[in-house]
Parts: C-alpha cells; structure tokens; sequence
C-alpha cells in the first residue's frame, strides 16, 4: 500500500504545471460567502495590464500568498481577490509606441478608434501577468478575477464621482497642477519623480521704474521671467528696505512690476527679493493668489513658448532659457551665476522635466475625506506594520493637497459630467442625460478628460465584491483582512482606499497594511528595468522551481526592510527543496511494512525529544505568521526541517528503521511520519508544490494538502527529552570533531572515555547505543572517577571531559609532523592577518565588510592554532 517510487531527483518542472492544475480543478482557491466559517479575504494590489512580473511582485505576492494559504488551512473561508488594472497613462504609451510603428498617431485613429485598440490589445495581452502569478503559485481565486475597466467597476467609478460632485467635494478648478509636456497631461504631486540635479542661481537685475537703479532677484529658471508680474519682498527684510512701494520693470517685455511684500519671502536669499511668476510656480501661485497678481501663461502645453514670450515665441522652454540668459548677459543685467544642486520634478512615466501650469482640472477635496481616515489610524481601527509608516502616513494625512484627479487621456473612466453649450448648464450624472434640463437641447458634450486610475483603484477592496450593490459577497468578505503592498503607493493607494473606505461604506476596509521593502540588488541599487540588474523571474523559476524562489525571497527579506537579492540566492531554497524531497525519499524507502493500526505510543527519547520540538515549531511558527514575521517563521522551519530532523532526527531513527525490533521500527516510523506530515503542513505556504508533491507519496489516503488543517501543538513538551538529547548531540560532536582533527580512518571504532556524573552521565549511559552508532565508538565507558589516559585526545562540553585515546588508532609520528605542519600553516597565516590589522593605514581605508571579515579571520585562525596546539599536547603526553 505504500507508495516508495518516490523519484531520485526533485524536478520542478514535473511537478509545478501539474499540481498547479490540480489544485485549480478541485477548487481549492475557490470562496464563497459561508455562514459555518469566518472569513479572511486580501485584496491582490492589482498589477497594471501592462505589467510584467519583477522582483517586487514576487515578494508581495509570495507574502501574500503565504498567509491566504495559512488562513485557508486554518478553517477560514480565504479569499485572495485578484484582478488587474487599466493603468491610464501606461496603457495609453504602450498602444501610442505600437501606433508609432506603424507611422500613425492616436489622432490618427480618433478617440473611439483607439479606444476599442486598447481593448483588443487589453483582450490578447493584459492577462499576461496573472499568467506569470500562476508559474508562482499563487492561488487566488481566479473565478473572481476583476478589472478596473469592467462595466460593473466603472459604474462604480462614476457613482462615486457623482456622489462627490453633489457633496461638493469634487470641483472644477483652476489651479496650478504638475504637467507633463511630453505624456500632455496633468499629473499627481505622487506621480512626480523628485531628482537631485545640480543646477544654476541666476541673479538677475531688473530696473527700477524709477530710473534709482535695480531691483536683483535670484532664479533658478530664468526662462520664467518672461510671466512674472510682480516682485516680493519680506515686509520686515533689512535688504530691501528701500525698494518698498516702488515698480521695477521687466527686461524684453517692459512690463511693470510692483514690488509687493509678502512674509513668504526669504529675506536672507539672495539680495531678498523674488520674481514672481503665478503661472508657472506653485509658490508664486499662492503669493499671486494672496495678491490678486495676473497669471500669465508663457507656455504651450508641450512647453514651447507662447505668444505672451515676445520675441522668444516659438523657442522650446530650455532654448529660451539660454537665449534669455545670453541676452541678459549681453544687456548688463545678469549680476552672477552660482551653481547650486536642487530637486527637478520629472514625470514618473516618461522622466520629462515637469512644467507647473495653470489649468482647468477636476479636483477632489481632500480635507474632509482625510480626516475620517486620520481618526481611523488614531484609534487603532487601522495599524501599520512596522509602526514607523504610521507618522508617514499621518504626517501625510495632515498635510494633504486636494487630488487633481482629470487626466487629459482617452484610455480610462470618462469624466461623467456633460456641458450644455446652450445655455452653460454643467450635468454630473450617472447616465449620459438625453436632454440638458436646463434648456432641453439634445446637444449636450461630455468633458473629454478621463479620470486618474487611482481614482478607481481607490475603490478596489469593496468595487470588486460588487459594491454600490448590496452583494452577499460584499456583505461576507468586506472589510477585508490583511493588505500587504510597497511603501511606493502608501499615499497612491493606500492612504486613499482608507478614505474611500470610510466615505463609501462607513468602515475602515483593512486592520492591518503590511509594507514590505524594496527588492534591491547586491549592491543595493534598486532594482529597475533601466539599469537592467534584475533578474527576470522566469527565468529563475524556469531554472530554480517556484518554491525556491518564494522560499528565498521570503526569508531573505528581514520585517519591513529592504531586501538584497540576486539570482545566485534563490540556490537557498532550491537546496531546501531539495533536501526535503531526499529526507522524504530516505523514509518512504522504510515504509515497505508500514502498518498504521499498529502504532505505538512513542516511549523512545528519539521520538519524545523530536515531538515535543515539534509542537513548539508548531506553536512559534502559527505565532510568528499572526505577527507578520514570514522571514523569521521561514527561517525556523528552515533550522527545523535541515538541523533537527534531517541530521539528528533521521539519523537517530535509522537505527531503529534498520533494526530488527519490529515494534520499535514501527514506533520510528510512526513518529517519523508525525513529524514529515506536521512539516510539510507548516512549510506548505512557504513552498507549495514540493510540499504537496511528497505529501502525495506518504502512505494512506490523504486528500490534497492545500485543503489539509492547518498543524495545531498537542501538549508533548518534554523538557527532560530535550536535556538528554542536548547531552548526546554534545557527545557525539564532540568525538566527531575530535576523529576528525586527529585523522582517524572512518571505517575505525574508537575508545571514548567520559569524566561526568549526575545527569549528563545517565543521559549518555541511557543512550549508549545511539552514541555508538552516530559516532562510531567501540566501547563507551562513563563515570565520575575517569581519569584521562595518556596520549589521548580530549574535549570538553558543558558536563562532560571526552577523551579517545590514541594509541593503536592512528601512527602518532605521522599525526605529529602533520599538526606541526598544520601549526606552521596557521601561524603565518595568523602573522599576516595581524600584520594587516595591525596596519593603521589598512584598517583606516579599507570598507567596513573587509575589515570585519578580517578580524572575523585572526579568530577563525586563532581558534584553529589552539586546537592543533593542545591535540599535539596529547600526542606528546607521556612521551
Ligand atoms: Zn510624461
Ligand atoms: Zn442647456
């Protein structure tokens, strides 16, 4: 009845499609609203269409994928809700590069014509990364897969943008916003990438109207000066005292400029005062606003400049910038130039230096949404893990800016609002409206802009269970559990899902947001398609199988910190894989008799010692999931399965697996089989296929393991197992250590000789046998009155003198001349590492790593010398 055909060789690739189906097929990623279970549902962070899979998505979704699986075997109703994203802006570059191609622009093809190309692209491409989650194993509920651009969520979309519109808290301003003049549209604060670049202060004079001499003001965009309409100084500066109330005018345009005090103005920068340009700054906005100043635009929108720049019309922003220098320069108005490094604006999607602007937009006012979502934090009703994103998230919070939220684009949610160019009647309405209301013409025109994709990413944790209707689903898996996603959308997404949350369905949609790091490289560069350090997940799982590149992923990456990886690392969880697969492999071969009806009760100290640290395994890991420590939790599972079962467990057993005892056999196998069945349970989230293919191969009926109960501790903590095992892996350490310094042949049994009494003593006496067998002695003698046999080798542990006499094991002459040979080896060594430390210009100029690893070597080397010193000192003994 037992199945020993297990392979020699764990192959991914074998095993990986085929589970992955099965799994699917039994329906085990499926939920359903359940009144006999709770439930615990994750909101995937929807991947763009565009999306390819990268190293990020591979840590948040193996994290994610973890605890659904935990949750799942736990008894909950586990819902992991997947779905993509339309991703406006991406969206719309990737179709306008493919348009290119063929030599058209979108203009070419009009708006309903690329819109319907986006789709068909949408249709054959956009579920090209759920298809890549798959390979990873992940098991969300594929049934229930959404878009952001599907009816049901579009509707959403336009709900709750109608219902902000008659709150008032969506209006239609002119304001100042961040411009794209490449992607032509407005972007988010969050959409502006902040750069460091160094850059230049030009100090500019303009003369005073007045004809008593200039006003200097210092600029580190010159160009701009062409829509300034005023000069501000600080009602209190001691520099620009004697410029109060007077009109400086404009070089080219001779336009004049009052001298305006305003307490924005920073009396010590330059000679203390400020060009002010409202068009084109967003601080000069608010001192032209506190003003009543005019703004003048001096750019296109794909910033050449207009017909307000004179004669620097026509000129790309950079061009005129030089021009307007040179000719100031030429003109004696340029005072210096100093270098100076800043934060440029660029576009996230395209790197386009950003061009502030006033424009028409749609924008959400934020205030009273942020409010709500504060309170929420304050209470507890939402937590961050780690804490530190809280004063982020707050400080955030406090500080908010209302949300541009139109986006000039023709891929997304269109804005639902209908002008009557009639009589100017303005319509938000949740149907296109046959007639304006106002004057009943039929001719009304819908804004052509298209709202910001966050707009319905916003929505995600409710729009996807079918909220604004009342859906069983909503009503059972909302609020959700558990969010898990990167610091890099803490404000895009997060922060804003937390008021949408509130707004829309009166509760916080997350207790908890997990904000794992960032993958980097080795070298801690962030990883990135530009700098082409990542490695292409793919590949590795193509290479390295799926678990292992979960499994080291999620163990190399340390609670909310940043993760270093390379593709070199995934061998980590390969090797893991593998070693399960051989430990199984090793056990199922001493199956052939297994009978389960004859189990025993296990009495061995083997068997009560591996239970008992087996049910607190189980007890830490089900704690450390609960607090989020996935790498802690792997890593403990990891040390379990590989130091304890693996090379003390399994080897203990073996004797009684080999043996002739039947019941004893039995009793190891048992136990054996308790504590793979346990294992592979616990590991099972962290490397799902592996763990399914042996659970597969153990005997007896099983079902799938995916669906098996989550491991629970059974009250077997053996304390005083644990102190003899302790004793006897010292032992048996030590004499290994000791065969092995001393060269002893490994097919010769030794002579071990114990100095010990009390607990250790009966421990080893007790068990003798596995001594014997673990560390090849021949005879074993232990007791308080031991005394140390000439020329012997010895150690020392906590309780115990060992010593293995050598004479008659190994030809002490040869011994001697190898360990002073050794001796020789390590005494340079050691003379040339301390050489080294010892030099001040080393120690001063070399990185860190290299001195620590250094140092860490004279240990390493010291150690070493004593060893070989005193295993000499036994040789001579006696001599
Ligand atoms: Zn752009
Ligand atoms: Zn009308």
């Amino acid at each position: 009845m037992t199945d020993t055909s297990m392979p020699k060789t764990y192959d991914p690739k074998e095993h990986e499609g085929r589970i992955y189906a099965i799994w699917e097929k039994s329906g085990a990623f499926h939920a359903e609203p359940n009144p006999n279970r709770r439930p615990f549902t994750i909101m995937i962070p929807p991947p763009n269409v565009t999306g390819i899979l990268h190293m990020g998505h591979v840590l948040n979704n193996s994290l994610q994928d973890v605890l659904i699986r935990v949750r799942r075997m736990q008894g909950y109703e586990a819902l992991w809700q997947p779905g993509t994203d339309h991703a406006g802006i991406a969206t719309q570059n990737v179709m306008e590069k493919e348009l290119r191609k063929e030599g058209k622009t979108r203009h070419d093809l009009g708006r309903e014509k690329f819109v319907e190309r986006v789709w068909a692209w949408k249709e054959e491409k956009g579920s090209y990364i759920l298809e890549q989650l798959r390979r990873l194993g992940a098991s969300c509920d594929w049934e229930r897969a959404r878009f952001t651009m599907e009816p049901a969520l579009s509707e959403a979309v336009t709900h709750v943008f109608v219902s902000l519109y008659e709150k008032g808290l969506v209006y239609r301003g002119t304001y100042i916003v961040n411009w794209c003049p490449r992607c032509n549209t407005v972007i988010s604060d969050e959409e502006v990438n902040n750069v460091e670049t160094a850059g230049h202060i030009w100090h500019i004079r303009y003369p005073l109207e007045d004809g008593s001499g200039f006003v200097t003001v210092a600029t580190t965009r010159p160009e701009t000066l062409l829509g300034d309409t005023a000069v501000a100084i600080h009602p209190d500066g001691p520099k620009t005292r004697h410029l109060k109330g007077k009109t400086a005018i404009l070089p080219f345009l001779n336009r004049r400029l009052p001298i305006i005090e305003d307490a924005y103005v920073d009396p010590e920068f330059g000679a203390g005062a400020l060009k002010v340009t409202p068009a084109h700054d967003p601080n000069d906005f608010e001192i032209g606003k506190r003003h009543g100043l005019e703004e003048i635009t001096i750019f296109t929108e794909d910033a050449k400049v207009n017909e307000n720049g004179g004669e620097f019309q026509g000129l790309d922003r950079f061009e005129a910038r030089k021009k307007i220098v040179e000719r100031l320069e030429a003109m004696g108005l340029l005072e210096k130039v100093e270098e100076h490094r800043m934060a440029i604006g660029r576009c996230q999607r395209c790197d386009t230096v950003i061009e502030p602007r006033i424009s028409t937009q749609w924008f959400v006012n934020m205030k009273p949404l942020a409010e709500p979502a504060l309170d929420g934090y304050r209470s507890g009703a939402v937590t961050f893990v780690p804490e530190r994103w809280g004063k982020v998230y707050t400080n955030w919070m406090e500080n908010i800016r209302d949300w541009p939220i139109s986006r000039q684009l023709w891929w997304g949610h269109r804005i639902p609002v209908y002008y009557c160019d009639g009589c100017g009647k303005e319509i938000a309405a949740r149907e296109a409206p046959a007639a304006c209301p106002g004057c009943h013409a039929k001719d009304l025109r819908q804004d052509p802009d298209v709202l910001d994709t966050w707009f319905s990413s916003w929505l995600w944790p409710f729009t996807t269970l079918g909220w604004p209707e009342d859906t069983p689903e909503l009503r059972y898996f909302y609020p959700t559990q558990w969010l898990a996603t990167s610091p890099d959308i803490i404000f895009f997404w997060v922060a804003r899902m937390i008021m949408a949350g509130i707004e829309f369905t009166g509760k916080v949609p997350f207790p908890t947001v997990y904000l794992h790091g960032t993958v980097r490289d080795t070298k801690g560069r962030r990883m990135s398609k530009s700098l082409g350090n990542s490695p292409d997940p793919i590949d590795l799982i193509d290479t390295y199988g799926a678990d292992a590149l979960r499994f080291s992923m999620v163990a190399l990456t340390p609670l909310g910190q940043d993760v270093q990886f390379d593709a070199k690392k995934t061998e980590l969880g390969r090797n893991f894989a593998n070693k399960i697969w051989n430990a199984a492999r090793f056990l199922l071969m001493n199956f052939e008799d297994y009978d389960p009806s004859a189990d025993a009760a296990p009495s061995d100290v083997a068997d009560r010692w591996i239970l008992s640290r087996l049910d607190q395994v189980t007890s830490e890991v089900s704690r450390g999931i609960d607090e989020d420590r996935f790498g802690e939790t792997a890593w403990l599972l990891y040390d379990f399965m590989w130091k304890e079962v693996c090379d003390w467990y399994l080897e203990l057993a073996k004797i009684r697996l080999h043996g002739t005892d039947g019941a004893a056999k039995r009793r190891a196998q048992s136990t054996a089989l308790e504590v793979f069945e346990t294992t592979l349970a616990l590991l099972h989230p962290y490397l799902p296929f592996v763990t399914e293919a042996i659970w597969d191969y153990l005997p007896a009926e099983r079902g799938l393991l995916i669906r098996a109960e989550w491991p629970k501790a059974k009250g077997r903590v053996d304390q005083q197992a644990e102190a003899e095992i302790a004793v006897l892996r010292t032992a048996i350490s030590c004499i290994r250590n000791i065969r092995a310094d001393m060269n002893v042949p490994p097919g010769s049994e030794v002579r071990v000789m114990v100095k010990s009494h009390g607990e250790p003593a009966s421990a080893l006496a007790r068990s003798e046998a596995y001594v014997r067998a673990l560390a090849k002695v021949g005879t074993l003698s232990v007791g308080a009155d031991v005394a140390k046999p000439p020329r012997s080798a010895s150690a020392v542990a906590e309780g115990m003198e060992i010593y293995i006499p050598l004479e008659g094991l190994v030809d002490l002459e040869v011994e001697r001349q190898r360990l002073e040979k050794k001796r020789a080896e390590l005494e340079k060594g050691l003379a040339a590492v301390n050489a080294k430390l010892g030099n001040q210009d080393f120690v001063a100029r070399a990185p860190a790593d290299v001195v620590t690893s250094e140092t860490e070597r004279r240990e390493q080397l010291a150690t070493g010398l004593a060893a070989v010193e005193r295993n000499l000192a036994s040789l001579r003994e006696g001599q």
